[in-house]
């Protein structure tokens, strides 16, 4: 039996099958990546809407920020930082109330 797998289909675009797909390519393996939203990312996507003044405004709906503790992983996030993909987040968190429509609870994080 021949055990060179020549193409991969990996189904779903989030960032388990983006790095799935991506380790499969670096690696020389041809991938098709398929999703069915309607944009790619998955619970990593943004979403952008205009309020009723014409102001953007940016959703986060999953993973505004994450932490690295894996070596395996913080070599992917490396390579992830040299390209611009992601950047180390040096500003305050905070929620946002939408009842007084103020940020509150903001800190920062070292
Ligand atoms: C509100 C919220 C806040 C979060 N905040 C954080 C955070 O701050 N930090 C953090 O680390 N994590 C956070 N998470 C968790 C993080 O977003 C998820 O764990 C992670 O994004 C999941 O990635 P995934 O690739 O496993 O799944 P998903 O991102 O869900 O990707 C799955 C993809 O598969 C596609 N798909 C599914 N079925 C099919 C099909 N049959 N055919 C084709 N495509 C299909 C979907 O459209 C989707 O794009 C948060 C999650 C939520 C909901």
């Amino acid at each position: 039996m021949q055990n060179t797998v020549a193409k991969v289909t990996v189904v779903g675009s989030g960032i388990s099958g983006s790095v799935c797909a991506a380790t499969l390519a670096r690696n020389g393996i041809s991938v098709t990546l398929f999703d069915s939203a309607r944009v790619p990312g998955g619970r990593m996507s943004q979403r952008r809407e205009i309020s009723e003044d014409g102001r953007e405004l940016l959703f986060d709906h999953g993973a505004p920020y994450f932490t690295v503790t894996n070596p395996d992983v913080l070599s992917v996030v490396t390579e992830w930082e040299s390209r611009g993909l992601v950047a180390e987040w040096k500003s305050n968190f905070g929620s946002f109330d939408c009842f007084t429509n103020k940020i509150v609870n903001t800190e920062h994080q070292a």
